[in-house]
């Protein structure tokens, strides 16, 4: 009997936590067969009875799929989890959503490679509850014939994006994503800890800095095209301007008894960007101050 042409493939997901529980039942959702595995076998029962088969070893679900999503917490632990089943990976491809660093994903794909299976790194960006959602995507690096085999499959979870066939690659753009969005924290927690100190509640203050926020974010696409050609002269904010208006923001922050570490460094940046002899310049220059040329 030949195989439905129209079927979806199969799917084994290694790792029910709460983001491997979530890109299980998206899969689900899209209509694939879904087997799934966890160590603590308990948190299969949910699954299940979305549909699920539970498999009792990590070796039933490989063997049950040709497709293999893991999502465990550490890298450490994908590779104690594949290694005891390393002879039944030969012909199938290994997703690896599980967070790690871009030398990570390489050596992984390298041992993969070495039993015989396809593998993609990946880098999720999303909650678990936004999973399958409109804002949710995951970067893949690796194996390109894997990725466009399984894009299809790949949007039960959201927007697929392929980082490049250097498999450290999904890493490297998750974390750049997420230094983006620690560092606009940062700016969001000091601000609330300034209005707060005075004060306001956070909630009075949350829609101006929240509208602030939404005006500034074409610096984005300001900063990117003076750092791709690398003229980082402006007329909007310069180096020098933002020296001397700092230690006012740090006095500030003193005077209201908060701590100025976030910005301390990001001064001494400055300073060493002026002294360097880019004072013309805009704030963008910054990123070539934190790349140091040997
Ligand atoms: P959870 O803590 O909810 O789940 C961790 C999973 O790893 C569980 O399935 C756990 O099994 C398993 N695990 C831990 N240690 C071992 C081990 N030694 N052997 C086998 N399995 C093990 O974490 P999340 O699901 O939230 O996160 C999973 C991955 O997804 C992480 O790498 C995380 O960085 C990434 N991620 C998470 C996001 C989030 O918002 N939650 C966002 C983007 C990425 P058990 O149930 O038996 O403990």
């Amino acid at each position: 009997m030949s195989a439905d042409p129209a079927a979806k493939p199969a799917v084994s997901v290694l790792g029910l936590g709460m983001m491997g529980s979530a890109l299980a039942s998206a899969f689900l959702k899209a209509g694939h067969p879904v087997t799934v595995w966890n160590r603590t076998a308990a948190k299969t029962g949910p699954l299940a009875a979305q549909g699920a088969i539970p498999a009792p070893t990590p070796a039933d679900a490989v063997a049950a799929s040709e497709l293999l999503v893991l999502c465990l917490m550490v890298n450490d632990q994908v590779r104690e989890v594949l290694e005891p089943v390393a002879d039944g990976l030969a012909g199938r491809t290994v997703v690896n959503l599980t967070n790690g660093t871009p030398a990570q994903g390489r050596a992984l794909a390298e041992w993969a490679e070495e039993h015989g299976a396809r593998y993609l790194d990946g880098g999720i960006m999303a909650v678990p509850q936004m999973i399958a959602g409109p804002d949710a995507f995951v970067y893949y690096s690796g194996d390109r014939d894997a990725f466009e085999k399984y894009e299809e499959t790949f949007r039960a979870l959201g927007g697929a994006r392929f980082a490049g066939t250097d498999a450290g690659l999904a890493a490297l753009n998750d974390f750049a994503l997420l230094i983006g969005m620690y560092g606009q924290s940062m700016g969001i927690w000091h601000a609330f800890a300034l209005v707060r100190s005075a004060g306001i509640p956070a909630k009075e203050f949350a829609e101006p800095l929240r509208l602030w926020l939404e005006a500034m974010a074409h610096s984005v696409t300001d900063f990117a095209e003076a750092l791709d050609s690398g003229d980082h002269l402006t007329d909007v904010s310069s180096l020098a301007v933002n020296e001397a208006a700092l230690p006012n923001l740090l006095g500030t922050l003193t005077e209201q008894g908060i701590t100025g570490e976030f910005f301390a460094p990001m001064e001494a940046l400055i300073r060493r960007a002026v002294a360097d002899g880019h004072g013309a310049d805009g704030l963008s220059r910054l990123a070539e101050i934190l790349t140091p040329r040997t």
